[in-house]
């Protein structure tokens, strides 16, 4: 079965073909039965699941030429994003943290959203990169059982949650939501993969290159808490919305974590791959 994957080209809604060469446009394609709003789609995330269905399995006349540079942030106006920090027993170690009992959650504010190949634009020196996988709501509400979770969940993505450290730690105890939410420093993409087409969704490869040397390398079955774990968490504080995104934390071998520290530099391209997800490239200005 084709995966389904959900883009966003020039604003509007498509879904991307499995070529990864071409898309269709979801209003045009559903006959106007569905927005092209991204955002109103997601709302009705089985209805786009059906569509998908019916993509023809050979490129057609209906589809256009892709450059998967062209993609827009497949999610452009979440309510909410939730980012869990410490999550991966490796990365816990060389943050020189002890494991948390409980996620330990904050936030990006929306307005820090960039496109899946936009440009991050570096303040200070110590600006990072952080690898994640991202899961995406479809379906909100409160409560929500771990059990129940990947039915509440649209799909998966790549993220980066760039941070800059010197503004996290700029103080004691240390904040995070202000030094991971500049301008552009929340990168997700480049499309959005169903979790329901997907073979495996609990133990993905990961891999964060900066500048073509690999710096973060792992499966995501190192993750302390899993995302059902998080929903559950989460939507027992906070109603959840179609939407909201949530990060999950990221590996080890951050710039933070090493000796030297490797923070980024102007020019670096930090190129962000998930198994099956696809990649995210941005470059540092
Ligand atoms: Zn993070």
């Amino acid at each position: 079965m084709a995966n389904l994957r959900f883009g966003c080209v020039a604003g509007r809604a498509v879904l991307v073909c499995d070529s990864l060469k071409s898309f269709v446009d979801v209003e045009k394609f559903s006959a106007g039965k569905l927005p092209s709003d991204p955002m109103a789609c997601i709302e009705r995330w089985a209805e786009v699941a059906a569509l998908a269905k019916t993509l023809p399995a050979v490129e057609s006349v209906e589809m256009s030429a892709l450059d998967l540079t062209q993609l827009d942030c497949p999610v452009p106006r979440p309510r909410q994003i939730f980012a869990v920090g410490v999550n991966y027993k490796a990365h816990a170690a060389e943050m020189k943290h002890g494991l948390p009992k409980e996620p330990l959650v904050f936030t990006k504010f929306p307005s820090s959203l960039n496109r899946p190949f936009g440009a991050i634009q570096l303040v200070g020196e110590k600006c990072d990169y952080e690898a994640e996988l991202v899961a995406v709501i479809a379906i909100g509400g409160r409560d929500i059982s771990a059990k129940n979770a990947w039915s509440h969940v649209a799909g998966l993505c790549v993220g980066q949650d760039f941070s800059d450290r010197e503004l996290q730690y700029a103080n004691t105890p240390p904040q995070f939501s202000l030094g991971k939410s500049r301008a552009g420093f929340t990168t997700i993409g480049p499309y959005l993969t169903d979790a329901a087409t997907l073979d495996s969704r609990t133990n993905l490869e990961m891999t964060c290159r900066v500048s073509g040397e690999i710096m973060q390398h792992t499966q995501t079955d190192d993750m302390i808490f899993e995302i059902p774990d998080i929903i559950a968490y989460l939507s027992g504080i906070c109603e959840l919305f179609a939407g909201d995104l949530i990060y999950t934390g990221t590996p080890s071998g951050v710039g933070a974590g090493r000796t030297p520290p490797r923070f980024l530099r102007r020019g670096d391209i930090v190129e962000t791959t998930v198994q099956n997800l696809g990649t995210i490239r941005n470059t540092c200005v």
